[in-house]
């Protein structure tokens, strides 16, 4: 079978050049020709040797994702719906933004975390993405909206990537890596490090991983203030509680790009909400002693759920409570309405295998009542 060439950092493919008995500078060629030029037909890459295309035209390809649909809004964001086969989809979107483009790529079909108001989270986990399918939902991004938008040579589509479409990336740890070395990698997409930001719901241990292989800006999804809530909404907290997911936000600023860590909220209506709530968050991160920002996103709700966003008002004056107590946050503006295009919308099709949703559905949820708000 033939080996895609998506999967390998610039390390990956010198070593399998090595093994086609090529110099190390023709696999920096050959790197070039993929993500700088958005090549994939080798016959194409003029400046390799002729024995050298036909080695690979053998050998290697350079493996695309298929397009199930592709829908552009008003907004100019733009949303794609990709095969990974076997019945799973996944989705990644682009994000034009003044002066830069952030593409949201998903790292696997489903999550296992499950997280209570996560759409993704309630399909279930179906299986990890291979390095290459990470790549290829970068690649594909790239060329096509450079050729769409009408880019001169070296202008790049894509400025921004943040982990953040379907999946857990540190629960895929071993493909994340080399992706995330294509992305960084001056002869790849040579995007700095603070422009690839990571989003994780707490994996501990993987936090401590990244910043020992390849520190990326940091983004950790708290969404409670406290351990009894966020056990309730993102269960992996029950393996690792708050203490240590803190502790580990610590030790990741020692390394990180960034000198904060980017903390995101889903705002719920009546679950995580109120002024107290906000005060028990500046307490917490104070405690710890985190340098941090606060990404305040309005809920995107969905049935299964059986919750609620956040009113606009609740979530403004949430954000001036942090705000008050000198923590910069932001509340995200929700894009692309108009196509789904949200973070959380990234539903795909991902076939639950695990009835996730169903068992998720049983466990109920404290919502608070307007009359019992503090
Ligand atoms: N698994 C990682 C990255 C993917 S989720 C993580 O959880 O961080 C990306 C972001 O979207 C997370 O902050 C997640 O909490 C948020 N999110 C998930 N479902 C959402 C929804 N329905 N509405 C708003 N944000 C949501
Ligand atoms: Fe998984 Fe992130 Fe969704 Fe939680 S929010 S279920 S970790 S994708």
């Amino acid at each position: 079978m033939a080996v895609n060439l998506l999967d390998f950092d610039l390390e990956g493919l010198a070593a399998f050049c090595d093994g086609l008995g090529e110099k190390r500078f023709r696999a920096t060629q050959l790197f070039r020709w993929i993500h700088q030029k958005g090549a994939c037909d080798f016959a194409q890459m003029s400046d390799l040797a002729k024995s050298l295309r036909d080695k690979l035209a053998v050998a290697a390809e350079v493996k695309q994702l298929g397009v199930i649909s592709e829908h552009a809004s008003a907004d100019g964001t733009v949303k794609w719906l990709f095969d990974v086969g076997n019945g799973d989809a996944i989705e990644t979107v682009f994000i034009p933004e003044d002066g830069r483009g952030t593409l949201c790529l998903s790292s696997q079909a489903g999550c296992a975390v499950g997280c209570r108001f996560c759409s993704t989270g309630h399909q279930g986990f179906s299986r990890n993405l291979t390095s290459g399918e990470i790549v290829a939902q970068l690649w594909h991004a790239e060329h096509q909206l450079r050729a769409r938008l009408g880019l001169a040579v070296g202008e790049r589509a894509v400025t921004n990537v943040v982990m953040m479409g379907m999946g857990e990336p540190l629960q895929n740890y071993a493909a994340l890596v080399p992706a995330l070395r294509v992305m960084l990698d001056d002869h790849g997409y040579g995007l700095s490090r603070r422009r690839v930001t990571v989003s994780t719901s707490g994996v501990v241990p993987m936090i401590d991983r990244v910043r020992d292989d390849c520190p990326v800006a940091l983004a950790v999804s708290l969404h409670a203030p406290d351990d009894a809530l966020r056990d309730a909404l993102v269960p992996l907290n029950k393996k690792y509680p708050l203490v240590e997911l803190l502790a580990a936000c610590k030790r990741y600023l020692d390394a990180a790009p960034r000198d904060f860590i980017t903390f995101e909220y889903c705002m719920l209506d009546g679950v995580n909400d109120s002024p107290a709530q906000a005060d028990a968050l500046v307490q917490l991160v104070r405690r710890a002693g985190v340098s941090c920002k606060f990404n305040l996103i309005p809920f995107n709700p969905f049935p299964a759920s059986g919750l609620t966003r956040s009113p606009r008002e609740r979530v403004l004056a949430f954000a001036q409570r942090l705000q008050d107590a000198g923590i910069v946050t932001t509340v995200r503006k929700t894009r692309g309405d108009d196509i789904d295009a949200a973070c959380g919308q990234l539903a795909g099709e991902v076939q639950d295998r695990t009835r996730a949703g169903e068992r998720m559905r049983r466990i109920p949820i404290a919502v608070v009542q307007p009359a019992q708000r503090v």
